[in-house]
């Protein structure tokens, strides 16, 4: 990939394309997966090696994985379902999972998966906005999630459930799977042709579905090698579950397209089995996010040191600021920073990264990647002007890199607010520095003004973050007659650490140090647990509207509930 700072103008994505096999005309996500490495002589290379709840351990070669999905895609030709229909999953990070969302691409259908610890509404909801027509699940989840309801929804024709028995109405997709035909022709999509929805996390309001197209697998593969260093036979390890876009770019589609072995670890976070889990499979690469690191600042240091982190190459992380506390904190830990990447639902892959090799700076988001133009800019009404480098402003791309969204499903208006003056505006506020590095500075519905100053809630936390009492920080600006707004901070803290008087007298002392009287919280409030996303972002606008006693709007994605 030599040249890759200077992409060719005129194309480019032509080193990108380099790593596809895409014939003129016609590209599929599943082919380029899967079945290219079993054409290409790479059947018996591990692509999954699955880790089960109760410790099994399952590998599956690229050879099992193509025969797996030609099968689920035979099911679904059987069935009478047709390219464009559309597929939900509903389940766990099982086998079934992997299987169904490339068999579904491969059969040229649209491919939604949901997390499966929605509950029955949000689940609902969903499947009413994509239109499902099949749902693959579990047992258990049907009966308790969707048998309610089920025929409520009348585009769902058919639901099928992992194992050898199924409800009624329902078919078994053990049997099924056996009985199908081995062998199926993968459709040749376009590249402009509907290959997946994926919800947004909900954090800011309600959910858009965003429909992300077969083309996008030339910029998965692409973003992949570039800023996750994901080359064939690495040993990765996405710890996003597929019900998000990461679990599913870079946990399904990027480590495939590259070639590597990826693990699958079907239970959730828990310090020693992760610590372990990486040790025993030699994991390479790690993508994770600032939620989960955490939680592994919080057990400390020690708990990591009994492990063996040597085969760590490259850590990565997404999904919310990181905390330079925690970049700092992964060196001593891991002998490796995590580096910082920033994309959305919307983007479909990495957009700002700090790549492999690159100085970090702890705090930053990185810089763009290769073909991808980013700026800050401010706009008035229709008018978008770029902002220069040290200036807040809004994050924006210039449109048009192969895994950008097509539409958010059946909201052509919220769409097209997007794009505004050649760029496509991502509602995240952010700074530019003179080396070209990216800062994030905040939401911009989070956007805190206080006495004149703009405060960008992530400074505020992170300075929080670094007093060895806090956890984590949630920081919000409430109303106030002389200021405008003043700034409130909500943690949470580490183990040993009481809530008192005292210690918020010294959290707001040390913030003030660090940040100066003005942005410094004029309040700190305790707390067990901040109100999160099931994907794990802190909810600032739930902690908004209950501070003032607004509505909390949609909560479909809520995690953790705060009392
Ligand atoms: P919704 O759009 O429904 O409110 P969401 O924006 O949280 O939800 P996602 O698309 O999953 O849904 O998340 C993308 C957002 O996450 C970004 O716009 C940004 O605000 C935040 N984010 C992701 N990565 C980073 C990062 N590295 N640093 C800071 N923020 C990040
Ligand atoms: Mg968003």
């Amino acid at each position: 990939m030599e040249n890759h700072e200077h992409p060719n103008r005129a194309d480019p994505w032509a080193e990108a394309r380099k790593l596809i096999d895409a014939p003129a005309g016609s590209i599929n996500i599943a082919y380029e997966a899967v079945d290219r490495h079993v054409a290409a002589g790479h059947g018996d290379t591990i692509a999954i090696r699955w880790l089960g709840k109760e410790d099994e351990r399952r590998e599956f070669s690229y050879g099992d994985l193509a025969q797996q999905t030609a099968r689920f895609a035979s099911l679904l030709a059987a069935q009478g379902l047709k390219p464009g229909d559309s597929v939900f999953t509903l389940m766990g990070r099982v086998p079934e999972l992997y299987f169904s969302a490339l068999g579904t691409l491969k059969a040229g259908l649209v491919f939604t998966p949901l997390f499966s610890a929605f509950g029955p509404e949000p689940i609902r909801t969903r499947m009413e906005i994509g239109a499902a027509n099949v749902l693959v699940t579990t047992p258990q989840l049907y009966a308790r999630k969707v048998a309610p309801w089920r025929h409520e929804l009348t585009t769902l024709k058919h639901v099928f459930v992992t194992g050898d028995e199924a409800p009624e109405g329902c078919i078994a997709l053990g049997p099924a799977l056996r009985a199908a035909q081995p062998q199926f022709e993968t459709v040749k999509t376009g590249p402009d042709d509907p290959a997946l929805i994926h919800f947004t996390s909900g954090t800011t309001g309600r959910p858009k579905g965003a429909v992300h197209v077969h083309g996008a697998v030339l910029y998965h593969a692409f973003s992949g090698r570039l800023a996750l260093d994901l080359t064939p036979g690495t040993v990765y390890w996405c710890t996003a579950d597929p019900g998000w876009v990461t679990g599913t770019s870079y946990g399904i589609i990027a480590p495939l397209v590259n070639r590597t072995t990826m693990i699958v670890d079907e239970a959730e976070f828990d310090l020693e089995r992760w610590y372990r889990t990486i040790e025993r499979e030699k994991v390479e690469v790690w993508y994770s996010a600032p939620t989960a690191i955490r939680m592994m600042m919080r057990s400390g240091e020690a708990a990591a040191k009994p492990f063996d982190f040597g085969s760590l190459r490259f850590l990565a992380s997404v999904g919310e600021p990181l905390n330079p506390e925690a970049v700092v904190w992964s060196e001593k830990a891991f002998g490796q920073p995590f580096h910082d990447n920033w994309w959305q639902t919307e983007t479909g892959g990495i957009m700002i990264a700090n790549r492999p090799g690159m100085t970090v700076k702890p705090g930053s988001m990185g810089k763009p990647l290769p073909g991808i133009e980013a700026g800050i800019v401010g706009r008035e009404g229709d008018k978008v002007t770029p902002l220069p480098d040290g200036e807040v402003g809004e994050l924006a791309l210039r449109p048009g890199w192969p895994s950008m969204m097509r539409a958010y499903l059946h909201e052509q208006a919220r769409y097209d607010k997007c794009f505004v003056g050649g760029w496509y505006l991502s509602g995240d506020l952010a700074m530019r520095d003179a080396d070209g590095y990216f800062w994030f500075v905040g939401r911009a519905d989070d956007l805190i003004k206080t006495s004149g100053h703009l405060v960008g809630p992530f400074e505020v936390e992170s300075a929080l973050i670094e007093h060895p009492a806090v956890a984590e920080a949630g920081v919000i600006g409430i109303p106030d007659e002389t200021a405008g707004e003043i700034v409130k901070a909500y943690v949470t803290l580490n183990p040993g650490y009481e809530p008192g008087e005292a210690l918020e007298r010294d959290l707001r002392g040390h913030a003030r140090k660090r940040l100066g009287a003005a942005v410094a919280p004029r309040e700190v409030v305790f707390r067990h647990t901040l109100p999160k996303t099931r994907s794990g972002k802190i909810m600032r606008r739930l902690l908004k509207a209950r501070e003032l006693g607004l509505p909390e709007g949609d909560i479909s994605t809520l995690e953790t509930d705060e009392t």
